[in-house]
C-alpha cells in the first residue's frame, strides 16, 4: 500500500443556538468557507425570531415569516449541519456538548449564542402562571389562545411586567393589535425606576405620552408575585389580570451554571474582549448569554448583531490558532422604539425624534437586515470539501479502539434466541428462530439524507424496518454497515456513536437490537441495516396479496424526495423540513398492525421507486389493475411547491420511465402527477383493504397519528391496457 500523504485534519466548529450573532457567523461562512472545518449548528428552533420586527408582528404590520430567519437554507448555504436539538450541558474538558435525547457532539471550537429568558424564578408564582416573552415562539403560540379568550369575554385586563424597551414595545404593540377590544385594559408594571431607566428624559417623556394616548396604565412598581388570575406588585397592590406577560430582567440557561465555564454573578458565560470564555479557550459566547467582562452590556439584540462579525472572524482565528481581534462595543447606538401604530421614536445620545417617518425608516432598516439572511439557493452539487487521498479497501475500516469504545457504550439488550451477539463479539452473530417461525430478512443502505448522524440513524432504522412490517414480520435483530466521512478521530467517534444510537433507539422501540456490523471510511456519510425478523409463514402479507375490489390505502404523505432535493439547494423552508423529518421518524409498527387487523393481505412500503413503482410491483404480482386518484394522495407541506419549482430527487427520472404503465396522465396538474413518482425514504405503507373494512381501518390509522387516505381501487386487468388508470 502506498504511503498516505499528510492531510489536514478536519476540525469541528459547533455553534449552539441560532441567535442574532450566529446567523451572521453562518452568513460569513457561506460567503467564505473555512477549509478543513466542519460547521454544525445546534438549535431548538428552525426559525429564529428577529427581535427588531417582533413588535411590528404583534401589532399586525408583519406576517410571522417576515420576522423569522430560516436556519434551514442559511445553514445549507454555509454547508453547515443543522441539528434540531436542545443543548443541555457541556463537558469542556472532554470537548463534548450534551443535547436532550441524543448522544453528545464533539467539538474543537464551540460558540454559544442561546439568548436568555425572563428571570421568572425570583417572582413567586411566575413560573406557573406568567407568560414569559421568551422563547418567542412559545410566547406567540400562547398569546394566540389568550387573545381568542379576550375576544369572547365582556371585559379583560393584561398586565405586562418590565419597563425596558421590550416591555414598552410589547404593551404598545399588543394594545394596537387589540384596538377593537376597548373592554380590554392594559397595565404596565414598569419597576421602581419607572419607564426606560436607561434612556434620556426626552425619550422617556415621548413614550410615556404614547402610553397615555393608548390608554395603558403605567405603574412604577415591580411585579412581586403572580397568581392564576392576578398579579401582586412590590407596592402591595393586587391587580386582577387575565394574563401576566413578563419582559423583565434576563436570566441565563440554568445548565450554564453546571458547565464548568466561568460565569458572572447572574450565571452568564464570562467572555473577554475577544468573546472567548475567560476560563476555556475553545469556547466562545455572544449575545444575551454572554457576560462581556471588559464592561457590562445591556441584554439587547443590537449587541448580539454587532458581535456577529467579530465572532465569525475569531472563530476562524481560533481554528487557525492565530491571535484574536477585540470586540469594541459602541458607547452609543441608535434606538428605534415603535409605538404600536406605524409610528416610532428614535433616540441616539441627546438626539430624539418621532413620527411615522421614523417607523418607515425602522421598517427599511429591519427589512434590509432580514434580506441579508435570505440566501439565494446554492448551485446543485456544492458540498463539503474532501481532505486529501485516504486509503481504500480494508484500510478504510475505522480504528479498532474507536470501534471498541463506541460499541462498549451501546446498551446491551437481552434479545430472545441470541447465542452470540455484541456481548461476546465473534466472526458472526448467532440467533435461534422461535419454533414454527420463518426468518424474514432485508437490507437497506442509504447515503445521508440529513447531515445529523443521530437523526439519520433513526431514519435508516425506520426505513429498513418498513420491509419487515410490510411482510407481517416481527423485528428481532439487525446488522449495521456504516461509512463515515473523513474527519478527526474524535469527530468520527462522535458520529458513529450518534448513528448507532439513533438506529438502536428505533430498533429497541421495535423490540429488536443490533447484533453486529461493519464500519469504514468513505467519501460521505452513508449507513445501512440488515434487519432480521420472524413471522408465522401462514400469515405473511405479500405484494401479490391484493384482491379485486380492495381499496388502496396509503398511510403517509409523499414528497420526501423532492423536499430534500430542494433542501440541498437551499430552496426548502425550515418548517417544510421539520414536517418531513417528523414524518420520517414515524414508526411503522402500529400502521402495519392496523392494516393486518383490518384484513389487508397485499401490503408494501413505498420507498425509492415512488408510489407508482411500488403499486406496479403489487399489481404485476397479483395480475390485477387499479384506478388511482392523484388528488386524493396526501402530500407533505411544501412538496407540491418543490415539484412545481422543478426540484426532483436523482432517482425521480428513472421512476418516471414507468409512466408507460399509466393511463390518463393528464388527469391532474403536473406537480400532482410528479408526486406519484417521487422517491420516498421510510415511506408509508400501501395496502389493499376490503371496502367494508375501509372506514374502521382509516379511523384506527388516524387515531395512531397517520395521515392516511384512500387513494384508489384494485380492479381486474384489461388485456393490453395500462395497469394503472388515473382518475380525477
Ligand atoms: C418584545 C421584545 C422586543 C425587543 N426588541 C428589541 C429591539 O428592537 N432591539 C434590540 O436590540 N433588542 C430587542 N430585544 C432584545 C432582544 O430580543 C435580545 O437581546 C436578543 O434576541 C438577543 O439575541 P441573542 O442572539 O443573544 O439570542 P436569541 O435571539 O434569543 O437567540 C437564541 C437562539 O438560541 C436558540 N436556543 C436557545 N436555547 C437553546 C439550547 N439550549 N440549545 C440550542 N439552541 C437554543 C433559540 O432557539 C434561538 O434560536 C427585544 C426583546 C423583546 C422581548
Amino acid at each position: 500500500m502506498p504511503a498516505m500523504p499528510p492531510e489536514r485534519p478536519v476540525r469541528d466548529l459547533v455553534l449552539v443556538g441560532g441567535g442574532h450573532s450566529h446567523i451572521e457567523v453562518l452568513r460569513r461562512f457561506a460567503l467564505g468557507p473555512e477549509p478543513g472545518v466542519r460547521l454544525t449548528v445546534v438549535s431548538t428552533a428552525t426559525l429564529t425570531p428577529y427581535s427588531g420586527m417582533l413588535p411590528g408582528y404583534l401589532a399586525g404590520h408583519y406576517r410571522r415569516e417576515d420576522c423569522h430567519i430560516d436556519l434551514e437554507p442559511l445553514a445549507r448555504s454555509a454547508r453547515a449541519r443543522l441539528i434540531r436539538a436542545a443543548a443541555t450541558g457541556l463537558d469542556p474538558s472532554a470537548r463534548l456538548l450534551h443535547c436532550a435525547g441524543r448522544p453528545p457532539l464533539a467539538y474543537d471550537v464551540l460558540s454559544l449564542d442561546i439568548g436568555s429568558t425572563p428571570r421568572l424564578d425570583v417572582i413567586p408564582g411566575a413560573r406557573e402562571h406568567a407568560l414569559p416573552v421568551k422563547p418567542v415562539d412559545a410566547f406567540l403560540d400562547r398569546w394566540e389562545a389568550i387573545e381568542a379568550r379576550l375576544r369572547r369575554q365582556p371585559e379583560g385586563r393584561i398586565l405586562i411586567a418590565g419597563g425596558g424597551a421590550g416591555g414598552v414595545e410589547l404593551a404598545l404593540s399588543l394594545r394596537h393589535r387589540l384596538r377593537d377590544l376597548g373592554h380590554v385594559r392594559f397595565v404596565l408594571a414598569a419597576g421602581s425606576q419607572g419607564l426606560l431607566p436607561r434612556h434620556r428624559a426626552g425619550v422617556r417623556a415621548r413614550l410615556a405620552r404614547a402610553m397615555a394616548e393608548a390608554g395603558i396604565d403605567l405603574i412604577p412598581a415591580a411585579l412581586a408575585a403572580v397568581g392564576a388570575d392576578h398579579a401582586v406588585l412590590a407596592d402591595g397592590r393586587r391587580i386582577a389580570a387575565d394574563a401576566v406577560l413578563c419582559a423583565i430582567d434576563a436570566a441565563p440557561a440554568p445548565w450554564l451554571r453546571d458547565s464548568g465555564l466561568a460565569i458572572d454573578e447572574r450565571g452568564f458565560v464570562a467572555v473577554d474582549a475577544t468573546l472567548r470564555s475567560t476560563s476555556h479557550p475553545a469556547v466562545f459566547a455572544a449575545g444575551d448569554c454572554a457576560a462581556f467582562t471588559p464592561r457590562p452590556l445591556a441584554k439587547s439584540g443590537v449587541y448580539a448583531v454587532r458581535q456577529g462579525p467579530v465572532l465569525a472572524a475569531n472563530l476562524r482565528r481560533a481554528l487557525r490558532t492565530v491571535p484574536l481581534r477585540p470586540y469594541r462595543p459602541q458607547r452609543r447606538f441608535l434606538t428605534l422604539i415603535s409605538t404600536g401604530a406605524r409610528h416610532a421614536v428614535a433616540a441616539r445620545g441627546i438626539f430624539a425624534a418621532e413620527g411615522d417617518w421614523v417607523w418607515r425608516w425602522k421598517d427599511r432598516i429591519d427589512r434590509r437586515f432580514m434580506a441579508m439572511y435570505r440566501m439565494p439557493p446554492m448551485a446543485a452539487g456544492a458540498g463539503m470539501k474532501m481532505p486529501a487521498m485516504r486509503c481504500g479497501g480494508c484500510g478504510a475500516k475505522l480504528g479498532p479502539d474507536l470501534l471498541r469504545r463506541v460499541l462498549s457504550d451501546l446498551p446491551r439488550r437481552n434479545l430472545p434466541g441470541m447465542a452470540v451477539g455484541l456481548d461476546q463479539p465473534d466472526d458472526a452473530a448467532v440467533v435461534a428462530l422461535p419454533p414454527g417461525r420463518v426468518l424474514v430478512t432485508s437490507v437497506d443502505f442509504l447515503p445521508a439524507l440529513v447531515d445529523d448522524p443521530y437523526r439519520f440513524g433513526r431514519i435508516v432504522a425506520h426505513h429498513a424496518l418498513g420491509d419487515l412490517y410490510a411482510m407481517g414480520a416481527e423485528p428481532a435483530s439487525a446488522l449495521a454497515i456504516a461509512s463515515l466521512a473523513p474527519a478527526s478521530e474524535a469527530a468520527q467517534e462522535a458520529d458513529l456513536r450518534a448513528l448507532l444510537a439513533g438506529a438502536d433507539d428505533v430498533l429497541a422501540a421495535a423490540g429488536a437490537g443490533l447484533i453486529g456490523g461493519h464500519s469504514g471510511e468513505g467519501l460521505e456519510l452513508a449507513f445501512g441495516l440488515t434487519v432480521n425478523g420472524h413471522a408465522d409463514p401462514g400469515r405473511l402479507t405479500v405484494k401479490g396479496g391484493l384482491r379485486r375490489g380492495d381499496r388502496l390505502i396509503l398511510t403517509k404523505p409523499l414528497g420526501i424526495g423532492t423536499l430534500f432535493a430542494a433542501a440541498m439547494r437551499g430552496a426548502a423552508t425550515g418548517p417544510w423540513i421539520d414536517a418531513a423529518l417528523a414524518s420520517l421518524d414515524q414508526p411503522g409498527a402500529a400502521p402495519a398492525r392496523i392494516l393486518r387487523d383490518h384484513g389487508a393481505a397485499g401490503v408494501t412500503d413505498v420507498t425509492g421507486f415512488g408510489l407508482i413503482g411500488h403499486l406496479l410491483e403489487m399489481l404485476r404480482a397479483a395480475g390485477l389493475a387499479a384506478t388511482l386518484s392523484p388528488a386524493a394522495v396526501p402530500a407533505l407541506p411544501g412538496a407540491l411547491d418543490c415539484l412545481r419549482a422543478g426540484h426532483a430527487s436523482s432517482l425521480a427520472p428513472a421512476n418516471l420511465h414507468q409512466g408507460v404503465a399509466v393511463e390518463n396522465a393528464s388527469a391532474a396538474p403536473a406537480e400532482r402527477i410528479a408526486l406519484l413518482y417521487d422517491p420516498q425514504t421510510a415511506g408509508g405503507f400501501l395496502a389493499g383493504v376490503a371496502t367494508e373494512q375501509v372506514e374502521a381501518c382509516l379511523a384506527a390509522l388516524r387515531d395512531a397519528g397517520c395521515t392516511a387516505a384512500v387513494i384508489g381501487e384494485v380492479a381486474a386487468a384489461q388485456g393490453s391496457a395500462a395497469p394503472i388508470r388515473l382518475i380525477d
